[in-house]
């Protein structure tokens, strides 16, 4: 499949220039103006194209309970978030595919999915995440969350003896099923990866990590984590190393230019210079940061100390939405207010490279994607300068980034197959979505947690909060 893109905006040096683009199979052939035209014509006039956005931290099966956790941190959210996960895979295709149209819709062609797994059907979850990202075109790296630990030993203990019970599969069941699954799935010619992906040092065990760094060796694996999201987490890693948990996993070999971390909200300068060392990427989920009161990550240190950037919505139980544009936004202009320094914040344009290019970078893949550039992967995205929300003529990045863009995408294309057509999603029916999860879901906003009842006096105490009865808690 052929075709070219003519009389589109692009963004130079100088500002935009108009050209036509040739896309022949999955690659850009060529970009200059007045081009002949090779195989079907796209009208670009009036139109602004990108490289799509990769979406490099969410958790698709979160869709099933977004809107309805109430504002706490994510201690408490996880103990309620894991009470009520979804045990359907039938449910991990519907919010599998409700993620990647969401993400598709708000220009992203690329999804990191930290999938987590139905117990008992951890196969069958990533065969049913796998067939939604077919199913609808995008781009996706699923990494299966997996974790050794108990969620109660995700809370630091402060100094208190605590038992934890044993989780319910060991280490090493984990790892086999990790490897079934890279066998099974892992296709990155046809536009589907697995990569390694242990939750967090606050649920892992040095044994499972060391088995991620293995597997990741064996068969050029991504590697993905959750780091330092909760100021929990630092007092957490001080109890479990008596080090930085940036320091352990340097230690332990965990970080490398094939590595991205989610959140990391939490480290101190010399952390900082250990990320930038070991060319890991920072994954910035502002959104969630703020649903959880997690804090405001050191987003600018990062970019002044050169480490890569890019963005995330994480799971929709946390932002409750995959909207990449807003996730930008938000990621953006939050850091104005730390720092006073006004030429150190993020403009538009970086935003946009730090959501292409930072993306690709993080996924080890910006030879392939993430940039307009001939012999790059055909993952674009043209977005209609006509819309409302991008008038009146002004700046398009500008008004793209700092708006609130809604339905502004025309067309998009992953390995230069189409995803998006007249503003419609082409692969499947986004009606027919809408119903199953209408259908399979009820409203339910008087939802009692037993769960954080069970954690909240411990992490109140923990962090110096002051006690309260218990029968608040869940209110
Ligand atoms: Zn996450």
């Amino acid at each position: 499949m052929s075709f070219t893109i003519q009389n589109v905006l692009i963004p130079d040096d100088q500002g935009y220039k108009t050209v036509d683009v040739q896309i022949q199979a999955d690659r850009i052939t060529a970009i200059a103006p007045n081009l002949p035209v090779i195989g079907t014509v796209i009208d670009g006039s009036h139109q602004l194209l990108l490289p799509g956005f990769v979406n490099a931290h969410t958790h698709s099966s979160e869709m099933w309970q977004r809107g309805i956790i109430p504002p706490s941190p994510l201690e408490l959210w996880i103990a309620e978030l894991y009470e009520f996960t979804p045990l359907d895979p039938e449910q991990a295709y519907l919010s599998a595919v409700g993620t990647a149209v969401e993400t598709l819709m708000t220009g992203g062609t690329s999804v990191v999915d930290h999938l987590v797994l139905i117990p008992g059907q951890e196969l069958e979850t990533i065969a049913a995440a796998e067939r939604g990202y077919r199913d609808v075109g995008i781009r996706a790296f699923i990494a299966p969350l997996i974790q050794d630990e108990e969620l109660s030993a995700g809370i630091p203990t402060g100094g208190d003896e605590v038992k934890h019970s044993s989780y319910q599969a060991t280490t090493e069941a984990m790892l086999d099923l990790l490897q079934t699954a890279v066998e099974k799935f892992h296709r990155p010619d046809e536009g589907v990866e697995i990569m390694v992906a242990p939750t967090g040092i606050q649920l892992c065990s040095d044994a499972l990590f060391a088995g991620c760094i293995e597997l990741s060796d064996r068969y050029n694996l991504n590697r993905h984590a959750h780091l330092l999201e909760t100021k929990a987490q630092k007092l957490l890693a001080q109890e479990k190393y008596g080090c930085s948990a940036v320091q352990h996993l340097q230690e332990i070999g965990f970080l490398s230019p094939k590595t991205s971390l989610a959140h990391c909200v939490w480290l101190d300068d010399r952390d900082i210079e250990i990320m930038a060392e070991t060319r890991s990427t920072v994954v910035h989920n502002p959104l969630s940061n703020l649903r959880l009161g997690s804090g405001i990550a050191p987003i600018l240190k990062y970019r002044q100390a050169g480490v890569n950037v890019s963005f995330g919505c994480d799971g929709s139980a946390s932002n409750d939405s995959q909207d990449l544009l807003e996730a930008i936004k938000m990621g953006s202009i939050l850091h104005n207010v730390t720092d006073f320094d006004y030429l150190h914040w993020i403009t538009p344009r970086q935003a946009v490279e730090m959501a292409s290019r930072g993306g690709a970078i993080g996924l080890n893949r910006a030879d392939q994607f993430g940039s307009l550039e001939v012999g790059k992967k055909a993952d674009l995205v043209l977005y209609n300068l006509k819309s409302l929300s991008l008038l009146p003529r002004t700046d398009p990045i500008g008004l793209l980034i700092l708006g609130r863009p809604v339905s502004v995408i025309s067309h998009a294309w992953v390995n230069g197959k189409q995803v998006i057509s007249d503003h419609e999603i082409c692969n499947v029916s986004v009606n027919d979505l809408a119903g199953k999860l209408f259908e399979q879901s009820e409203w339910n906003p008087k939802r009692k947690s037993a769960a954080v009842a069970q954690t909240e006096a411990r992490y109140r105490s923990v962090m110096g909060l002051p006690e309260i009865a218990i029968e608040q808690s869940s209110t």
